[in-house]
């Protein structure tokens, strides 16, 4: 099927990043959020990030109106309705997707494919949650999503080829590279990464090193890009711990535990960069 509008649903730091890819790519965008606030802080990330190609060069003046003028911000969930094709990027919490996809299944035509961005939730139980199973993929797009180029495309047990092709036809289309992952908790991106950053954190919590040091090691000795408690705060304390009781859930294995601080740090509102505190303060 030929995707023209594209809806994506959450305009957080993912959802937003999605957006942007997407009408970069000539796609009409639909953005939906719950309130007002979130759609307008999404617009305002992504204007400021396109402002920033301009000044660098990368796009002209005309061009980035152009993106800005694809994007449709909506904060009534009908709006859907005129999508070819959905990617949910909403909170790391099973009820708010299992809602949302219920919704989705009511609202958009019988042949759009429903993906979602999420970090861990297996897909099949998302599926589950509509009466199109076989048309529900995982479409997992790294942070922050105009930069990275990986889409890890996971097929839950009853995605079929076709809903498979349009999504990695599509991963292309952005600029993206996919690769395909099966629908265990964490896939391959959070199964290897986010036990690392809950072990920097272990080690945090047990007084081997300072936040400055445990991050100086991994990246000066490991060459990692930034530090593991830089890359927590990056992708959000909240969606961490998530990841986390996902692993440990779906595996039934003691070896995924949550680090306590991190459940400290979230229970205390410190998410990281997008709240302004976390390990570091923003
Ligand atoms: P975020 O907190 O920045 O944004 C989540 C957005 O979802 C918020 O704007 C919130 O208002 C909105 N939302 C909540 N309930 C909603 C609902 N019922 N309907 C519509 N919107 C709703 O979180 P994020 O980092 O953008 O993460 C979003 C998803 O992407 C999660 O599933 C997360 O696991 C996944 N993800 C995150 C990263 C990362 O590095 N942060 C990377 C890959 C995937």
């Amino acid at each position: 099927m030929e995707v023209k509008t594209f809806g994506v649903v959450g305009a957080g730091q993912m959802g937003g990043g999605i957006a942007q890819v997407a009408a970069m790519s000539g796609l009409a965008v639909i953005m939906h959020d719950i309130e007002d606030k979130f759609v307008e802080k999404g617009v305002k990330t992504i204007s400021g990030l396109l402002a920033k190609n301009v000044d660098k060069g990368k796009m002209t003046s005309e061009e980035r109106d152009a993106v800005l003028g694809r994007i449709r911000p909506v904060t009534d969930l009908s709006a859907l309705a005129d999508a070819d094709f959905v990617v949910e990027a909403a909170s790391e919490v099973e009820p708010v997707k299992f809602e949302i996809f219920r919704n989705l299944d009511r609202i958009c035509r019988s042949e759009v494919i429903l993906a979602t961005n999420t970090s861990s939730i297996p897909i099949g139980r998302i599926a589950a949650k509509t009466k199109r199973a076989e048309q529900v993929i995982g479409m997992h797009f790294m942070n922050p999503v105009p930069v990275m180029k990986l889409v890890e495309i996971i097929r839950g047990l009853a995605t079929n080829d076709a809903t498979h092709k349009t999504t990695w036809d599509l991963s292309l289309r952005f600029g993206k590279t996919p690769v395909n992952a099966n629908d265990y908790p964490g896939f391959i991106a959070n199964r290897i990464l986010m036990p690392m950053i809950n072990e920097a954190i272990y080690a945090l919590y047990h007084g081997v090193g300072t936040v400055e040091d445990i991050d100086a090691v991994m990246k000066l000795g490991m060459n990692h890009p930034m530090g593991p408690l830089t890359l927590a705060d990056l992708i959000g304390l909240d969606t961490c711990l998530a990841i986390m009781e996902m692993l440990y859930t779906g595996f039934s294995d003691s070896k995924y535990r949550p680090c306590p601080l991190l459940r400290r740090y979230v229970e205390t509102g410190w998410l990281g960069r997008k709240v302004g505190r976390g390990f570091y303060t923003y």
